[in-house]
C-alpha cells in the first residue's frame, strides 16, 4: 500500500497528523509550489519567501528522516496551477492507494479536497489538525445554546483543559484569570525596545527572494531586509529571544504603539505559529515556564498566554462553526470602497502612515495597529467588510483566511452582528492620542472635531454613532458614549455631522 501524503504550506510540523503512521520506505510526501495557492490573493512579497523558503527547508528535512519527497518548484507557465493537478499526476504515475492529507486551515481549499474523492476516484483520508488545542467538535459543542459567544469564558474552559497557569486545586496562578487593566501603558522610550530577532538569508532564501521578485512583482510589499526565521529551529531561536528579551515589558506595553519603533515588545510569533513551525503549546508553556523562574511578570505571561490559548484558539473555532456564511456577513451595511492610500501609504494621517509603512515593509503590525488604527478607521468610514478583510488577508505575513477574517470582519467591522466581540472597538483619536506619540508628528489636531486640521477620527467617531444609534443604543458597554453624544449641543453636533460628511466624501485626500 504506497500512499501520497500531501502537506500543504501552512503544515510545516514534524507532528504534523498526515505524517502519522506513515511508511519512508513505501510512501510519497508531496509538497507543492503551484500559482492558484500562491496567486488567490495579492500576498506580501515577504509572505510568499517565507512560506516558499520554508517549505523548500521542511522536504529537506524529511529527507533526511528518510522520506521521498515530490516537491514541485514554482513555476508560472508549469502545466499544473493546482494542487489537485499535481495529486491526480502524481497519484497515476506512483499507482498511489489512497491520498493521505491533514484537514486545511482554510475554507475555500478544504472544499475543493472534500471533492478529490469523487474528481480523483480515489480514496482520500483527512485527517484533523491536532496542532491546535481545541478541536472542531470541541469548539462546537462550547458554543451549542449560546446566543453570544465570548472569549473570556472559552480561555477560563482551555486554562482548566490545559492546566497553563493553573494552580494544583484549579485556581489560576496569581489569583486572577485576567490582567487586561494593568497592560495598557503608553510606551515612551523606556525602557528600550529589544531588537527583532534576525535570521540571515540563506541560499535558499535567497533563491526565493529572487524567485518572488521576478513572478511576483505586482504583489503588496517589499522583500528587502528578509530576516524572518523559515526552519523550525530558527523559529524556536526566536521564541527564546521573545521569552528573553521582550516577555518581561510584553504586558506593560501590549496596547502601545510608537512612531519610531514598528515591533516593540511583541513576540512576531505568529508567521511560524501559523505555518507549523513552532505549535501553540511550546510557546505557552515557554511563557509560563518563565513566569515560574521569576523572568517576566504574571501580567505579560497571562497576556501573552490568553492570546494564544483564548483568541488564537476561540477566533479558530469561530470560523469553522460558521464558515462559509460567516465572510459575506455585513451587519452594519456598509458600502464604501477601501481608501486607495491602504495600499500606498500616503495619507496625512500619521497613525495610519505609520502602520501601512511598517506593514508594506515588514508584513507585520502588531494588533493595536490592526485593530485600532487601520481597522478603527475602516468601522468608522463604513468600508465594506469584504474590501477591508481582503486586504488584511494580503498585506501580512501571518494572514490566513481563518485567523484573519474573523478577527477583521467581526472583531474590527462588527459586521457579524456581534457574535464574536460585545461591542465595536471603534475609538476617536483620543484613544490613539493616549496610546501613542504619533499625534505630535501629525498634521491633523487630535483635539480637534469640526475644524478643517482636526483629527478624522474624532468627527468620523461621532458619525459612526449616530448613525449607528439604532444598531447600538441597546447595548450596556455603549450607553455612556451615547449619552455623551446626546449631550453635545445641537449647533455641536451638526458641526460634527457636517466635517464627518465632508471627510466620508474624501477620504483619498485625508
Ligand atoms: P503578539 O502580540 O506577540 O501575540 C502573541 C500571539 O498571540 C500571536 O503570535 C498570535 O498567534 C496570537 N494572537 C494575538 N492576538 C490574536 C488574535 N486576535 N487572533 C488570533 N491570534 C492572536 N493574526 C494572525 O495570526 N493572522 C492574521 O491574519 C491576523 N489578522 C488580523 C486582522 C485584524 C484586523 C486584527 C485586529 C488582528 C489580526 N490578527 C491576525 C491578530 C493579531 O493582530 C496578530 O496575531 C498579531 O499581531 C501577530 O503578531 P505577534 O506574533 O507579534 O503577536
Ligand atoms: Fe492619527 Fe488623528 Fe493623531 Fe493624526 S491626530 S495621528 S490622524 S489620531
Amino acid at each position: 500500500m504506497a500512499n501520497l501524503i500531501l502537506i500543504l504550506g501552512d503544515q510545516l510540523s514534524h507532528t504534523l497528523s498526515a505524517l502519522e503512521g506513515a511508511d519512508p520506505g513505501k510512501d510519497l510526501v508531496v509538497m507543492a509550489e503551484v500559482h492558484d495557492e500562491a496567486s488567490y490573493t495579492s500576498h506580501h512579497k515577504k509572505k510568499l519567501v517565507l512560506i516558499f523558503s520554508a517549505m523548500r527547508h521542511f522536504a529537506r528535512e524529511l529527507e533526511d528522516r528518510g522520506f521521498r519527497v515530490h516537491y514541485h518548484h514554482y513555476a508560472p507557465d508549469s502545466p499544473h496551477q493546482s494542487l489537485e493537478q499535481v495529486v491526480q499526476d502524481l497519484a497515476g504515475q506512483h499507482n498511489a492507494d489512497k491520498v493521505v492529507t491533514t484537514e486545511c486551515g482554510e475554507y475555500r481549499l478544504d472544499a475543493e479536497i472534500r471533492q478529490w474523492h469523487d474528481r480523483l476516484g480515489m480514496p482520500v483520508e483527512i485527517r484533523p489538525d491536532t496542532r491546535f488545542l481545541a478541536g472542531k467538535e470541541e469548539f462546537a459543542r462550547w458554543a451549542e445554546g449560546r446566543k453570544q459567544l465570548r472569549m473570556e469564558f472559552f480561555y477560563r474552559e482551555m486554562r482548566r483543559k490545559t492546566g497553563l497557569l493553573m494552580t494544583p486545586d484549579g485556581e489560576p496562578e496569581g489569583g486572577h484569570w485576567n490582567y487586561d487593566a494593568d497592560n495598557r501603558r503608553k510606551w515612551t522610550g523606556k525602557p528600550p525596545a529589544p531588537a527583532p530577532f534576525r535570521v540571515e538569508p540563506d541560499a535558499t532564501t535567497r533563491e526565493m527572494i529572487s524567485l518572488v521578485e521576478q513572478h511576483f512583482s505586482d504583489h503588496f510589499g517589499t522583500t528587502e531586509d528578509f530576516h524572518f526565521a523559515v526552519t523550525a529551529d530558527d523559529a524556536r531561536a526566536a521564541l527564546d529571544h521573545f521569552i528573553d528579551f521582550a516577555l518581561p515589558c510584553f504586558g506593560d506595553y501590549q496596547d502601545a504603539m510608537s512612531d519610531t519603533e514598528d515591533w516593540l515588545f511583541h513576540s512576531i510569533l505568529s508567521p511560524y505559529l501559523n505555518s507549523g513551525l513552532l505549535e501553540p503549546m511550546e510557546v505557552c508553556e515557554a511563557a509560563v515556564q518563565a513566569w515560574y523562574a521569576g523572568q517576566a511578570p504574571i501580567n505579560a505571561v497571562e497576556g501573552f498566554v490568553r492570546q494564544i490559548l483564548g483568541w488564537r484558539e476561540f477566533v479558530r473555532g469561530i470560523y469553522w462553526l460558521t464558515m462559509p456564511d460567516y465572510a459575506r456577513e455585513n451587519r452594519l451595511g456598509n458600502q464604501r470602497s477601501l481608501p486607495w492610500f491602504y495600499w500606498t501609504g500616503d495619507t496625512h494621517m500619521r497613525c495610519m502612515q505609520r502602520a501601512i509603512d511598517s506593514t508594506y515593509r515588514n508584513g507585520y503590525a502588531h494588533h493595536i495597529q490592526r485593530l485600532m488604527v487601520t481597522g478603527n478607521f475602516a468601522l468608522l468610514a463604513g468600508i465594506h467588510p469584504e474590501e477591508i478583510c481582503d486586504w488584511y488577508l494580503a498585506v501580512y505575513v501571518d494572514a490566513y483566511d481563518w485567523v484573519e477574517l474573523p478577527n477583521t470582519l467581526g472583531m474590527v467591522m462588527h459586521a457579524d452582528g456581534g457574535y464574536l466581540g460585545s461591542k465595536p472597538y471603534a475609538a476617536s483619536g483620543k484613544y490613539i492620542h493616549r496610546m501613542s506619540d504619533h499625534c505630535s508628528q501629525c498634521v491633523y489636531n487630535v483635539n480637534n472635531t469640526t475644524e478643517e486640521n482636526a483629527c478624522p477620527f474624532n468627527a468620523l467617531y461621532w458619525h459612526f454613532m449616530d448613525r449607528h444609534q439604532a444598531d447600538f443604543h441597546r447595548n450596556p458597554r455603549m450607553k455612556m458614549m451615547f449619552r455623551n453624544w446626546q449631550r453635545q449641543d445641537e449647533d455641536r453636533r451638526q458641526a460634527t455631522l457636517a466635517r464627518a460628511e465632508w471627510l466620508l466624501d474624501n477620504l483619498e485626500k485625508l
